[in-house]
């Protein structure tokens, strides 16, 4: 994705509002964040607890949403719905997002379950070293890398679509 500034970030939220927005605390690393290696970007709020945000690019500007950790943990291990981490290197959780427009004014959230560390840009990238020989793994990778970004947007896309 392309690099953005934080202020670039924090003008591109959907369906928080303005005190919500200033609250925002990026994370200690973000100058160290390599947009070019991700379909995503998320990070933890460090000062509210179960806050989180996930940043992506669209065709018209990136767009940022606010992220709410579920409190109650996934019974076993759950996997991740984006990138389908089938090492579990990191736990999947659900995350609520408020709903674009009205709906989400009046409460509407999607729920989805996800790597709770954000990592799903990096499992893409990581594959199981069983594969076969004859495997292309450059080829299974893009798909991989496709899959997931396919998958966010799509999520993205659903999240917004409440907004008039
Ligand atoms: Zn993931």
């Amino acid at each position: 994705m392309n690099t953005y500034t934080q202020q670039e970030i924090l003008n591109s939220f959907r369906g928080a509002t303005r005190s919500e927005i200033k609250r925002v605390t990026f994370a200690a690393d973000f100058a160290a964040v390599d947009f070019d290696r991700l379909e995503y970007y998320g990070w933890h709020d460090r000062k509210i607890p179960r806050r989180a945000y996930l940043v992506v690019d669209r065709a018209d500007g990136p767009v940022a949403l606010l992220l709410t950790r579920a409190e109650a943990k996934p019974r076993g291990r759950a996997m991740c719905t984006w990138c389908n981490d089938v090492n579990l290197a990191d736990e999947a959780v659900l995350y609520t997002v408020r709903r674009g427009g009205a709906a989400g004014r009046k409460g509407d959230t999607l729920g989805v379950m996800i790597c709770a560390g954000f990592g799903c840009a990096k499992n893409a990238r990581s594959l199981p070293p069983a594969f076969h020989a004859a495997t292309d793994l450059d080829a299974l990778r893009g798909e991989r890398i496709a899959d997931l970004r396919r998958r966010v947007h799509a999520f993205v896309t659903e999240v917004l679509s409440t907004e008039g």
